[in-house]
């Protein structure tokens, strides 16, 4: 059994929470995209933890880890979160975590040159998170990157060490003048993060098809979402890698598999972490108010989030875009703030109603066109059961999955791991 978690909206859905809740019924988690360049916070009884790079299954004892070959993986940050999640209480052993060894590792060097090029880029920025990663899946598809798989084959990385910092320095040195980076460091960058590493290195591919040959569920963990797709996403503000569904089952290691399930976590509002068109932005006080109240600020660098109403045309397409069989609304909690709750039902466009997501480049001529519908104005954090929700909660709830066209299957009400509602 296949089952793939992504985003249907711009990231930050609350992928990581309904992860750690399903992941109870799962053998095996599965990180396939994306590097440490977004964050999710779960919390339960042990505590809060974000997680960058290791898949939030780490938190529950019986389940197997994976970091799959579609990753971008900084050693250094990967080793400072493990020591995190252990002083926390947290066991992680070569039982419970497993890294590919085709995963290619984010270098000091792609970090530098992230932080170059979005300075270069000053008021026309992109809005990189700076954590290296558009240039670490820059050099995978110039095969020049370091892959895990080196750190147990160190007879020929000297060599190829060399020749990597010759061919980055034309462009660290000579096209940004910043001083050059050394083969001796990019060694002995590797002896120190590489090392605690080499136990969890394997070839992840072959194991989890011995896992579903056994009957294993195994579950894919996407980071960021649909809109943040290198392809299907609101290009240039994208991820660099794909945050697709559908891409699971390449970017975990076994592309000769199917996904039976596809699981969109989608946000009872919107928010967007950067820069890039986002139509149904509220501004002033009005963003104040719901940012406020959903503690819009990222996990990853603490940027206060941009935020609006639910939009109905983006998530149409990301659902479309992931595939998705079923939908968690999450932080519904968030909007019980509101006696009347606006929801963002198309864009306007010269005049023109759209209901169909446009080409990204009209985004910004897009305004949006606000509906409001009655809001329930008191705390519904406490409600378990269909049956406790207030009706103006379950009236919006339908009411998403009538204009989005897909069931919605769990609703969370609060952060905590039972803090949520399964729909009937
Ligand atoms: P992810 O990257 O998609 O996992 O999302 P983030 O971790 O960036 O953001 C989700 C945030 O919302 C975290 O702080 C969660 O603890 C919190 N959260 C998730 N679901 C709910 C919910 O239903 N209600 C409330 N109030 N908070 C939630």
């Amino acid at each position: 059994m296949l089952t793939s978690i992504c985003g249907i909206n711009w990231g930050d859905e609350g992928k990581g929470r309904m992860v750690d809740l399903l992941s109870a019924d799962y053998d095996i988690v599965c990180r396939y995209q994306g590097g440490n360049n977004a964050g999710h916070t779960v919390i339960n009884e042990k505590g809060k933890f974000i997680l960058n790079l290791l898949p939030s299954g780490i938190l529950r004892g019986n389940v197997v880890n994976v970091l799959g070959l579609g990753m971008v993986i900084d050693i250094k940050h990967l080793n400072e979160e493990i020591g995190r999640l252990r002083e926390g209480g947290i066991a992680i052993t070569p039982e419970n975590l497993k890294i590919s060894d085709r995963a290619a590792i984010t270098m000091p060097y792609h970090i530098l040159l992230d932080c170059l090029e979005e300075d270069r880029l000053a008021g026309k920025k992109f809005g990189s998170t700076r954590r290296g990663i558009a240039p670490a899946y820059a050099d995978r598809y110039m095969k020049k990157s370091f892959r895990m798989g080196e750190l147990l084959h160190s007879e020929t990385l000297w060599e190829k060490i060399k020749d990597v910092a010759e061919w980055k320095n034309l462009t660290v040195a000579g096209g940004y003048h910043h001083e050059p980076v050394t083969a001796e460091e990019i060694m002995e960058y590797f002896k120190t993060y590489g090392e605690p590493l080499k136990e969890f290195i394997c070839d992840t591919g072959a194991y989890l098809n011995e896992a579903h040959r056994e009957g294993k569920k195994i579950l894919f963990e996407a980071q960021l979402g649909a809109l943040r797709d290198v392809d299907y996403g609101i290009l240039p503000y994208t991820s660099s890698s794909s945050t697709i569904a559908s891409f699971a089952p390449i970017g975990a290691g076994v592309p000769n598999l199917r996904l039976d399930k596809s699981i969109g976590i989608m946000k009872a509002y919107s928010t967007c972490v950067g820069e890039g068109p986002f139509t149904a932005e509220y501004f002033g006080e009005k963003a104040d108010r719901l940012r406020k109240a959903g503690g819009e600020y990222g996990a990853a660098t603490g940027r206060p989030r941009r935020v609006g109403p639910f939009d109905v045309v983006a998530s149409r397409y990301g659902i479309r875009c992931q595939g998705a069989d079923e939908i968690a609304l999450t932080k519904l909690d968030i909007l019980s703030v509101y006696d009347e709750i606006e929801i963002c039902t198309a864009y306007e466009l010269d005049g023109k109603i759209l209901h169909e997501f446009p080409y990204p480049d009209v985004l910004p001529a897009c305004k949006p066109v606000f509906e409001k519908v009655k809001g329930w104005g008191c705390d519904i954090s406490q409600c378990r059961k269909v049956s406790d929700l207030p009706k103006e909660a379950l009236d919006y709830i339908r009411l998403l999955e009538k204009l989005c066209g897909c069931k919605i299957t769990y609703v969370s009400v609060g952060a905590e791991r039972d803090e949520y509602i399964k729909m009937e």
